[in-house]
């Protein structure tokens, strides 16, 4: 039983709880797709309850070994709230100051768990989103470069790297040579790109599927829509093989069913990702009668609700 033993394991750090996330097969929504696996990654299972625990942790382990981190060096990067949360989490087990630019308009709960950590949080203008923030963030370690360790998680090859080394690793560990697709969102273009690159070096061919918001102004957090972004300079569509374009109405939808049906109560791009995989399951249900599809889940829902408890203020 890995499981058990995984569950069991003793560890020095909190830095050793990153990945190993368990894969869960999604009968019940993928119903019309009865010849195809469905399986979800959990990556709120991480310490840090996110996917990006684990660029968050390679990006800050290598720039340590490189010697740019270190010393008085704080820490820097614009997050859309995931991000931020990791290097928060790391920076306290590693002893390292962290401040995080991040549009204002970003979720309550996010900017708590970040100072909880001792963390020190820059707002950018909420008008501006995510680009603003890295806007921002250029311009603050551009005065002050000494000052400042700056990540840049949309150029740090790192990034991607860690899903190269660590969740397409696993996704075969798990499913090995039954994966015929691949799918997940794109924020900074970290996972897809990472597990796609180390996927199609598998022996056997897996279609690789990017999912983005379908229109710019859309409430599926995290996620990027590209044809109105800065493109991240790690990002490159010759590394996977389609982008699926999801509403905000279809990933929330999903989002309900997951929590209703599957017992998994997950953030809204988990919610758009399972909607992609599904229909992807569907389609080859009806034209191939098999196959076996791998999507991530990178955070769990309760990150989206109002906290109470560390408002200091109680109403009964
Ligand atoms: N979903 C959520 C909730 C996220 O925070 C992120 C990271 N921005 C993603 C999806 C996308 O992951 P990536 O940055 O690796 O593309």
């Amino acid at each position: 039983m890995r499981g058990s033993l995984v569950r069991s394991r003793r560890l020095s750090s909190v830095t050793e709880a990153v990945g190993d996330t368990p894969l869960v097969r999604l009968e019940r929504v993928a119903r019309e797709a009865p010849s195809v696996e469905v399986y979800a990654k959990l990556e709120f299972a991480n310490p840090g309850g996110s996917v990006k625990d684990r660029a968050a942790l390679r990006m800050i382990t290598k720039a340590i070994e490189s010697g740019e981190l270190g010393g008085d060096k704080i820490l820097v990067d614009s997050t859309s709230g995931n991000t931020g949360v990791a290097y928060s989490m790391f920076g306290a087990a590693l002893g390292l100051r962290v401040a995080l630019v991040m549009p204002s308009n970003v979720s309550k709960p996010r900017k708590d768990i970040a100072r909880a950590f001792g963390t020190e949080i820059i707002f950018s203008d909420p008008m501006e989103g995510s680009d603003g923030a890295i806007r921002h963030v250029r311009e603050l370690v551009a005065k002050d470069p000494e000052r400042f360790y700056y990540p840049d998680q949309y150029s740090n090859p790192n990034n991607p790297l860690a899903h190269y080394h660590g969740t397409a690793v696993e996704i075969l560990d798990a499913v090995g040579d039954r994966i015929t697709h691949f799918v997940a969102g794109l924020g900074t273009s970290g996972t897809i790109m990472g597990t796609s690159r180390r996927l199609k070096e598998h022996t056997r061919p897996v279609r690789c599927v990017a999912v983005e918001p379908a229109d710019p102004l859309h409430g599926l957090e995290g996620l990027k829509h590209l044809p109105s972004s800065l493109v991240p300079a790690i990002h490159d569509a010759a590394a996977y093989d389609e982008t699926m374009r999801v509403t905000t109405e279809d990933g929330w939808d999903m989002t309900d069913r997951l929590a209703r049906e599957e017992a998994l109560h997950v953030g809204h791009s988990g919610g758009a990702a399972v909607f992609a995989a599904v229909e992807i399951a569907k389609r080859l249900h009806r034209e191939q009668g098999g196959g076996c599809v791998v999507t991530i889940v990178p955070d769990r829902g309760d990150r989206y609700f109002a906290p109470m408890k560390w408002e200091r203020r109680y109403v009964w």
